[in-house]
């Protein structure tokens, strides 16, 4: 018998519920991406960095990356997980790096501007991604911080690459 395949919708749909559970909103992540464009793009606005954040949780790639992250936050924030990984994941330990490979992993797709933001974000923490990295009243989000840095640096890359086709087809325009 076949297994039946989990259907696109529900991955989508599961992984923005989870980082809306977790208090991270697309306007969180829409402020970063303004913050990261605006001064390459003075008429920028904040509807189209919420429309490029919104078109990177399209990417299945991305759904699943945050699916496996937020999970193990999850578990690790209710001591679910076995040890040593447990105490790893719930004090965010200073040499464990899959969480940063993970996010890592999810922005090659989005070309270099994608890969050296991702990098700024990670070391800068800028907006939201401070607050989630002050693990504050038991929270556990070692993954997501990282998973919001990719998010927002995947639609920064994809904003600047159509900011520049939408400035040349009016340019052409003009003629
Ligand atoms: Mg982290």
């Amino acid at each position: 018998m076949m297994k039946k395949q989990v259907h696109s919708k529900d991955v989508q749909n599961a992984a923005r519920q989870r980082l809306a559970d977790r208090g991270v909103t697309i306007t969180d992540i829409a402020e970063i991406v303004y913050l990261m464009q605006s001064p390459y793009h003075p008429n920028l606005t904040m509807q189209k960095c919420v429309e490029s954040v919104e078109a990177v949780l399209e990417k299945r790639e991305i759904q699943h990356a945050i699916l496996v992250g937020v999970e193990l936050d999850m578990l690790a924030e209710k001591g679910m997980l076995s040890e040593p990984l447990q105490s790893i994941v719930a004090t965010d330990e200073g040499l464990f790096g899959c969480d940063e490979t993970l996010a890592l992993g999810s922005v090659f797709g989005y070309g270099s501007i994608a890969v050296t933001t991702f990098g700024h974000l990670d070391k800068q923490k800028i907006g939201v991604i401070k607050r989630l990295d002050t693990k504050a009243g038991g929270k556990v989000n070692t993954f997501l911080d990282d998973l919001v840095c990719s998010i927002a640096a995947n639609a920064s890359s994809r904003m600047a690459h159509r900011l520049r086709d939408e400035e040349e087809a009016a340019e052409e325009q003009a003629g």
